[in-house]
């Protein structure tokens, strides 16, 4: 489909921290607040699932920017659509319509068997948005009382980085000196129905749920969780809303993770591959009794809905709609899965995997998982550590089947030049 491993001297693939690249790393550090701490590769193009750094030499791209690049970097598809829409038309807000807004929001709602969409733009805005829809679909259709509604979250969630997600957050470095917090939510354990029962009462309006939590690991639920997530929504009068924004989109090997175990959501919210990695794309997709509820003036944003953005966000659809990447992510996912569960006992504890994503623990004994993706780096794979030991694996869906397994084999390689 891309330009594969073979196609290339080896020479040019992976490779040390050069001068050229410290010194470009220097100034981005002059200036840019240091909330994130970078592999140190500086990349200058990208192609399918092939990036290439400023000295020319390529990286397989195993992390995919969380997800976000689910159709691969400069998708000719994708790319082509953004180009004509930069030609004829990028923003008006949504104080005038605009011709690509329709089709986009007809083309999500289709696709997710829903019918509206709020369209935004980050994936944090997604959640807030939610969490506004709920409050006021709790107000105004439930019944709560003024003030008093809650929504229930899980523990381990990861759902952005505003004021108010991080409040139900329970990582400490996401919160700390962030304070004082958004009121209304309430914790309890990831896969855990009968907490969850526990929890609900008449004031609930919502439970926000990772129908798998990216973040944390890819963590995958008992596959009779969702279900009795979706039982206890329904029997209380509780929105059940899944952030799909990391899982969404083809990743899993379903369009949505929760198709994983049939369960339907009320709200939907998506964002990271909408934008098929050109643009920020995010929506929350539901039915009209719940996005109904939203009336002029309440909610809005000048970039959400933007015609570039509806463009590509529709594109993306396009791109998904024949289920074709979907199965690819799965079929991949089930060689990838295959690789990796033979790797542990050397050097790897536990395997998580669900379509073509998957949670690598490192032997923290071994190595740290930072110190494992810098070696995978030289190698030419990149991909991210999460929380210490954790390695995420998510390419790009369109990866050649022997690219991935070549990223197998340099991890395999590192692993054994760790415990050797
Ligand atoms: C990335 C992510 C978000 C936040 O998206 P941003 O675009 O970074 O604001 C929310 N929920 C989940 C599950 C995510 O993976």
């Amino acid at each position: 489909m891309t330009l594969s491993v073979t196609d290339h001297p080896v020479s040019v693939i992976g490779g040390a921290v050069t001068d050229a690249q410290t010194a470009a790393i220097r100034v981005e550090n002059d200036h840019a607040a240091r909330n994130y701490s970078p592999l140190p590769v500086v990349i200058a193009h990208g192609e399918g699932a092939w990036l290439t750094d400023i000295d020319g030499r390529r990286y397989l791209d195993c992390l995919a920017a969380y997800s976000a690049v689910n159709f691969g970097h400069s998708n000719p598809t994708l790319v082509a659509t953004a180009k004509k829409q930069l030609d004829a038309l990028t923003l008006t807000s949504r104080a005038f319509h605009n011709d690509q807004l329709g089709p986009f929001v007809t083309a999500l709602a289709e696709y997710a068997g829903k019918d509206m969409v709020l369209p935004m733009n980050t994936g944090a805005e997604a959640v807030e948005s939610a969490i506004k829809l709920a409050r006021a679909w709790g107000y105004r259709v439930k019944g709560v009382a003024a003030d008093q509604a809650n929504i229930i979250v899980m523990g381990g969630n990861f759902h952005g980085r505003t004021v108010t997600i991080v409040s139900f957050s329970d990582d400490e470095d996401a919160r700390a000196d962030f304070g004082p917090f958004t009121p209304g939510f309430r914790t309890v354990a990831y896969g855990d129905a009968e907490a969850l029962a526990a929890a609900i009462d008449e004031n609930t309006v919502a439970v926000l749920v990772e129908p798998i939590q990216g973040e944390a690991g890819i963590l995958i639920p008992p596959a009779s969780y969702l279900p009795a997530v979706r039982e206890l929504c329904t029997e209380n009068n509780v929105l059940l809303i899944a952030d799909e924004i990391q899982s969404g989109l083809g990743r899993t090997g379903t369009r949505f993770a929760c198709d994983l175990v049939g369960v339907t959501a009320d709200l939907y919210l998506l964002g990271k591959a909408l934008g098929g990695g050109i643009v920020p794309v995010s929506a929350v997709v539901g039915n009209r009794d719940i996005l109904g509820v939203l009336q002029p003036g309440q909610h809005g944003s000048t970039f959400g809905g933007n015609p570039l953005a509806a463009a590509v966000g529709a594109a993306t659809i396009g791109l998904l709609i024949d289920g074709c990447l979907t199965d690819r992510a799965r079929m991949l996912g089930d060689r990838l899965a295959d690789r990796l569960h033979a790797l542990r006992g050397r050097g790897v504890l536990e395997v998580r995997c669900v379509g073509l994503w998957a949670g690598i623990d490192i032997d923290p004994g071994l190595a740290s998982g930072r110190t494992v993706c810098e070696m995978l780096m030289e190698r030419g794979v990149l991909a991210k550590d999460t929380h210490g030991s954790t390695i995420r694996l998510a390419p790009p869906i369109v990866i050649e089947q022997g690219d991935l397994d070549w990223a197998v084999d340099q991890l395999e390689e590192v692993l054994a030049q760790l415990s050797a």
